[in-house]
Order: C-alpha cells, then structure tokens, then sequence
C-alpha cells in the first residue's frame, strides 16, 4: 500500500518537526508583540484583535483602555 506509507511518513517525521518549528516560531513572535490594548488606570492587558475597540476595561471598568 504505498498510499498508505505516505501518508504514514507525512504524520511521521515530516509532519512533526515541520508542526513543531511552526508553531514555535507562531507562538514566540506573538509573545513579543504583546497585548493589543493596555488598560491605562489598572495596566491591564488584552489580547484581543487590534482593530477592535475597547471601550471599558472589564477589570476596573475605566474608560482608557487604549491600544498598543
Ligand atoms: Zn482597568
């Protein structure tokens, strides 16, 4: 059954290490960039969509909840 085999190999060895460095390298650059909107009265920090709007901060319930 080559089919088989293939796709066996697939999930094998290249599916894990190209999984593995993708998600690494996905996961580190958003740890770098941040939280999108930062809470200025508590410091609180969201990560949300950056073009979504905060209005009020779910934490303290100020109103300058700005973005990054
Ligand atoms: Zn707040």
């Amino acid at each position: 059954m080559p089919l088989l085999k293939r796709i066996t190999r697939l999930f094998g060895d290249g599916g894990d290490s190209a999984d593995g460095s993708a998600t690494g390298r996905e996961a580190v650059g958003r740890k770098s960039v941040g939280p999108s909107h930062v809470c200025q009265s508590c410091g609180k920090e969201y990560f949300e969509n950056p073009s979504m709007n905060i209005r009020t901060c779910g934490n303290c319930g100020g109103v300058k909840v700005e973005r990054v």
